[in-house]
């Protein structure tokens, strides 16, 4: 099969480009190596979309962040994205970090970002009473929001579904070939054609463009076809999940003036009402190294003590970590590959990646353009994905619901209120759950304080049930996570 695009890495930059791509007539294929979308550093992140005071002026991150950022409200909309414009709050810690607030709220003015305020220390109190005594001032930036990062990253590959794209999940990109329109091998990566793309599946597809959007393997990929450019490594960030019984312990997003590491330790409300706190900055070499430490842990919750003493870490009932793609150089690469005509870089997208994402699936689709492709706008394109959540309707729309289909009336997971329909829904969806942790970042069973202890083997059953496979096949995430390996009480073979 020969595509108009395709795009390597299904986080939320190539699925955000996947969605923008589906308003024109072409076809784009989104190419995966994990058995589900968002399983990269779009789902483990601060989820924050941040309203852009802190890049500096001038780089690609300052540019598509504020942009990204005020697309945010609309797409969410759009795709029944849960998002709250809850604003952050940059606090001082110590008189000695006071200037430190006038020069974020100078570079975000500069940048475009609006509403800025620097406050003083009564009125931080007045705003977060929980905060500590000692914060004595703090740069309130309004446009800060907070999302659902990996149900975003979800909703924006399914509305690429939706509108003709095609997905290939377990698809790892293992070669990548220049080739002539009959096939012949192209030895000038700079001469036009097409590329070739194999997978370590043996199978393979052809495209006339190709975008690198592969997250911490971006550099990997790119040596795949160019010469080496850049590189790209990871940065892990560890969290703490708070049960909900914190979740309104603040109400913007706090944060600490952002140092040569990063933005800092921050408290957050999420979406879903919990309270997350994290993450800490290790540099290392493990792209794959997704695990938790106390070390790690630790810092994380000392340091969210200079912000407040008030958080409960007995109410803890998740720990996470993220992997950020540091690229080589200090901003975003987003090119059109120099040594290779019609391939497209957007990598080493470390934060503000999230918020930027929208912002840079526009640019790249004007990128793609001015390699050549044709942009024939389509009529039919749908930006719309409608979603029920049980727990956001009103009592009566709730019975109506539960009397028209009974598995509405029936709580699966009891801690988050997931319904058996919203979970049935999450499977036979376009691009619908495979495994228990993707039916967990569609809708939420196991998201809550039993964390699936208790719903976990019903959501199994229903995995099981409506796809026609034994529930031995079922994996907990990535592929091999498996659950269960036979019967009690039966051989082994
Ligand atoms: C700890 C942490 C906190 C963050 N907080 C925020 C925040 O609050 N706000 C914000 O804006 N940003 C934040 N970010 C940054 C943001 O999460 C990233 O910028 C964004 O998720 C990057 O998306 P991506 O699509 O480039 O990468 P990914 O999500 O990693 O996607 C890349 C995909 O490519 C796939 N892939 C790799 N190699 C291949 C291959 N050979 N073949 C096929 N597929 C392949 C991977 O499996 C993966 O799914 C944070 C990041 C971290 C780690």
């Amino acid at each position: 099969m020969t595509y108009d695009v395709a795009i390597i890495g299904a986080g939320v930059i190539g699925s955000a480009l996947f969605r923008e791509l589906g308003k024109y007539r072409l076809s784009t294929v989104l190419i995966e190596k994990e058995n589900d979308v968002a399983l990269g550093c779009s789902r483990a992140n601060s989820a924050i979309v941040h309203a852009g005071y802190d890049p500096p002026t001038g780089t690609l991150m300052a540019r598509f962040n504020v942009a990204g950022n005020k697309m945010y409200p609309k797409l969410c909309s759009e795709l029944s994205v849960p998002f709250r414009a809850n604003g952050s709050l940059i606090v001082a810690l110590t008189e000695e970090e006071l200037p430190q607030l006038r020069s974020l709220y100078e570079n975000g003015t500069r940048n475009g970002v609006e509403g800025l305020e620097i406050i003083g220390s009564d009125e931080v109190h007045h705003l977060e009473p929980n905060l500590k005594e000692s914060i004595c001032g703090a740069l309130v930036a309004p446009t800060g929001g907070i999302v659902g990062s990996y149900e975003f990253t979800t909703a924006l590959a399914e509305n690429g579904v939706v509108n003709g794209g095609k997905v290939l999940l377990n698809s790892e990109v293992v070669k990548i070939d220049k080739i002539a329109k009959d096939g012949a091998p192209l030895e000038d990566t700079k001469k036009e054609g097409y590329f070739r793309v194999t997978f370590a599946n043996g199978n393979s597809i052809d495209a006339r463009f190709v975008v690198n959007a592969a997250g911490v393997y971006s550099d990997v990929v790119q040596r795949l076809i160019g010469k080496e450019r850049f590189s790209v490594t990871p940065r892990k960030g560890e969290y703490y999940i708070l049960d909900k019984r914190q979740g309104t312990l603040v109400d913007r997003t706090i944060f600490m003036c952002p140092s040569k590491l990063g933005k800092g330790v921050l408290i957050s409300p999420t979406v879903h009402g919990n309270l997350l706190v994290g993450p800490d900055a290790q540099d290392g070499e493990d792209k794959e190294d997704f695990s938790t430490t106390k070390k790690g842990l630790d810092f994380v919750r000392d340091m969210s003590k200079l912000l407040s003493d008030k958080v409960d870490f007995r109410d803890s009932i998740r720990n996470f970590a993220g992997l950020r793609s540091l690229p080589s150089g200090k901003d975003f690469i987003i090119e059109i590959d120099p040594d290779v005509a019609g391939f497209i870089n957007l990598a080493g997208i470390k934060s503000p990646g999230l918020t930027s994402a929208p912002a840079i699936a526009v640019y790249a689709v004007e990128l793609l353009a001015n390699c050549g492709l044709d942009l024939v706008e389509d009529p039919d394109f749908n930006p719309c994905r409608d979603e029920i959540r049980f727990t956001a309707l009103s009592d009566e729309e709730k019975a109506e619901l539960a009397a028209k289909d009974p598995r509405y009336g029936r709580i699966v997971c009891r801690c988050e209120e997931v319904t058996e329909g919203e979970i049935v829904e999450a499977i036979r969806r376009p691009l619908g759950a495979r495994t228990l942790d993707g039916v967990k970042r569609r809708c939420r069973p196991g998201s809550g304080r039993c964390q699936g202890g208790f719903c976990g083997p019903r959501v199994l059953e229903i995995l099981s049930r409506e796809l026609g496979v034994p529930r031995e096949s079922i994996d907990k995430d990535k592929e091999g996570s498996y659950i269960l390996i036979g019967n009690t009480k039966e051989p082994l073979e």
